[in-house]
């Protein structure tokens, strides 16, 4: 069968290491897979973004990167900031400006040093504070005894002492300002640092000044100690990695922007009602390197200043999706696997069987032939799914078992919703899988990313007033338009009948909650308006999803993995698909026997298993393949 070439192998002895899933690794468990200390060679894949990484780290440039999400951006980031050097990490402290209180000065040292200062501060400041203290009791010790003594008047005596202790302690609170805020602390940084400041607001990227309730009267907080940094702060000298950059509104963009030009930025109160927008500090380094993603999309809607800055200084790359399934390849996913055991610490190892389980999924993920899914946070999450299930029943091995579990738990949200809507329509019998119907044809849809559909489709053929016209229900007009004309250049030619005078109403059963993904509906409608035209019905215990050509050709279209999947669980039998897609197709086992498959290159074979009502039928296809010049080359056998 077609998905045979998924199968697990029997014997691994002997077959080389190309033909083995693990590519020629023998484990009992990834425990024995070491894994590489450096986050960047724990990368897997995406060589070329690995080596911009590399060389953008030694040149200090920044990076856009486009891709997928899960493929790996913030952990190039992150990698990258463990490739910057840790001896030019600074510590940032703000102090009290005496001549304005609003403008607090800031000053930049080694990392390291800042604690020290605070330190140093602090221990001036407690000193001070023993001496005044001391001070203190003795003049209140002097008033006392004077009173006491030769005023002879008790009470005054204690007032004079309560005064003179408050006034001390009034005055002692100046001398906390001299304390500086230790605004960035790199004491205990082991590499340059990585911010994330994907979804940050305001504050949070640019830093901002607390509001102070009490503004006067001796309780206020003195303002430079109501500064925090922001993440462009606290990324001085490492990395600032910002994910889905065009959700930034343009006003933090455009900061972003004056960030990276000056290489400094004096923060402010970010909420213009509170005390803290009055105080703006002097200048804070902001020397980072920017790493800016999102998809393609993101890149469009970026603030064009900020995109040729980065792009302008740096590099633009884009991610793989996908990557060449080999031997070489194999044996780092099964790596993959023990890195994201040991990344979380708490999940049982995966034995060789569960590790094969999770590489021929990431051949399924991938929808191509002779490749592996480089999204790795999802098939992350499947190795956690199925950890977190052996570790529920006490295993110390996550098993093939646990990984097949895994895998039907974690079933995205579309297929959840595809799952659901499949069993409604059993309910209903909207989905009709037996005996034949004229005009009636069940086509195939994805929804979302991995979830396939059958989207039947129906069409009626009436004689029009004026010029024929083509009716199709909700958004779907274009698409069915099209369908109708491509097939009827084909139909002109075969048929009697002229399409142009007639009117071809066309219905998506249901096509509301699915998105029908037009182009692979073609050979769908175009069979539902023969059959219509011809009046020959058409087998419902059949499916089929392809692209039409203008010549009758039938093409290649996306996710036919899901749609051959969905078509066997609505109890079909048989689905037609393109030739040209016969390599994509992974199904998984249990559907296998469900099943038949039959590719098709053009519309006549397309026909040829659909159609029903033997005497119609055979002059159709046979008139459809003279015309076409297009003699069947294989026997289409069922
Ligand atoms: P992105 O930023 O592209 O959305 P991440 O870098 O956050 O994706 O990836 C999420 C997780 O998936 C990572 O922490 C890592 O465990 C895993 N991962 C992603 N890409 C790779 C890769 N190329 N090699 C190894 N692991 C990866």
């Amino acid at each position: 069968t077609l998905g045979s070439d998924v199968e697990i192998e029997g014997d691994s002895e002997f077959q080389d290491a190309e033909e083995q899933l693990l590519g020629g690794l023998e484990i009992d468990s990834t425990e024995e897979i070491e894994v590489p200390d450096r986050l960047v060679d724990q990368v897997i894949g995406q060589d070329h973004a690995r080596d911009v990484i590399k060389k953008a780290a030694k040149q200090r440039r920044h990076v856009m990167m486009i891709g997928s999400p899960g493929t790996g951006k913030s952990m190039l980031a992150k990698a990258m900031s463990q490739l910057l050097p840790r001896e030019e990490l600074q510590d940032v402290l703000v102090y009290h400006n005496p001549d304005d209180g609003n403008e607090p000065k800031v000053r930049t040292v080694p990392g390291g040093k800042g604690e020290q200062i605070v330190e140093a501060h602090k221990e001036e400041a407690r000193k001070r504070n023993q001496m005044r203290t001391f001070l203190m009791w003795i003049i209140i010790a002097i008033v006392i005894g004077y009173s006491l003594i030769i005023a002879q008047q008790i009470l005054l005596g204690i007032l004079a002492a309560g005064v003179i202790y408050l006034a001390f302690r009034y005055s002692s609170r100046g001398s906390d300002s001299m304390i500086p805020n230790l605004l960035v602390n790199n004491a205990s940084q082991k590499t340059a640092p990585f911010e994330d400041a994907t979804g940050a607001h305001a504050g949070a990227l640019l830093g901002d000044v607390r509001h102070d309730p009490f503004q006067s009267g001796g309780m206020e907080t003195p303002s430079h100690d109501r500064v925090e940094p922001g993440a462009i702060h606290k990324a001085n000298k490492g990395v600032l990695f910002v994910d889905e950059i065009n959700t930034l509104d343009i006003r933090s963009q455009q900061k972003l922007m004056t960030a990276i030009q000056e290489g400094e930025f004096g923060i402010t109160g970010q909420s213009e009602r509170s005390s803290g927008a009055m105080v703006q500090t002097e200048p804070v380094p902001t020397d980072f390197i920017m790493i800016a993603a999102g998809n393609l999309d993101a890149m469009e809607n970026m603030h064009p200043a900020l995109r040729s800055r980065i792009k302008g200084y740096g590099y633009e790359v884009y991610m793989d999706d996908t990557i060449e399934d080999d031997a070489e390849m194999r044996r780092k996913y099964a790596r993959f696997v023990a890195q994201e055991v040991e990344n979380d610490g708490r999940l049982p190892h995966f034995t060789e069987e569960a590790v094969e389980e999770l590489i021929l999924e990431a051949r399924r993920r991938a929808g191509r032939k002779g490749h592996l899914t480089l999204k790795f946070r999802d098939l992350g999450g499947l190795v956690r799914v199925a950890g977190d299930i052996a570790r529920a029943e006490d295993k110390d091995r996550t098993t093939r078992a646990d990984v097949l579990q895994a895998k039907r738990r974690s079933r995205s949200i579309e297929q959840q919703l595809a799952d659901n809507y499949i069993e409604r329509r059993k309910d209903y019998e909207l989905t009709v899988n037996d005996g034949d119907v004229v005009g009636r044809v069940n086509g195939l849809a994805v929804m979302g990313e991995d979830s396939g559909i059958v989207l039947p489709v129906m069409a009626e053929v009436t004689p029009s007033q004026g010029p024929g016209q083509v009716i199709a229900t909700g958004q779907l007009q274009e698409m069915a338009e099209e369908a109708v004309q491509n097939v009827s250049a084909i139909i002109k030619k075969f048929s009697d009948e002229d399409i142009s005078e007639k009117d071809v109403h066309i219905q998506f059963v249901q096509a509301g909650e699915g998105g029908v993904d037009g182009d692979s509906a073609s050979i769908t409608v175009a069979t539902a308006v023969i059959s219509a035209l011809e009046n020959v019905p058409v087998e419902q215990n059949i499916a089929m999803t392809g692209s039409l050509s203008v010549r009758g050709d039938v093409l290649p279209v996306g996710g036919v993995t899901h749609k051959i999947e969905a078509a066997a669980k609505a109890g079909l039998d048989t689905v037609i698909i393109p030739e040209a897609n016969t390599q994509d197709v992974m199904i998984e086992e249990e559907y296998e026997d469900m099943i038949e498959i039959i590719p098709v290159s053009h519309i006549s074979e397309v026909l040829e298993v659909a159609l029903a009502g033997e005497p119609e039928k055979d002059s159709l296809v046979d008139r459809l393949k003279s015309i076409t010049g297009k003699a069947l080359e294989h026997e289409v056998g069922r």
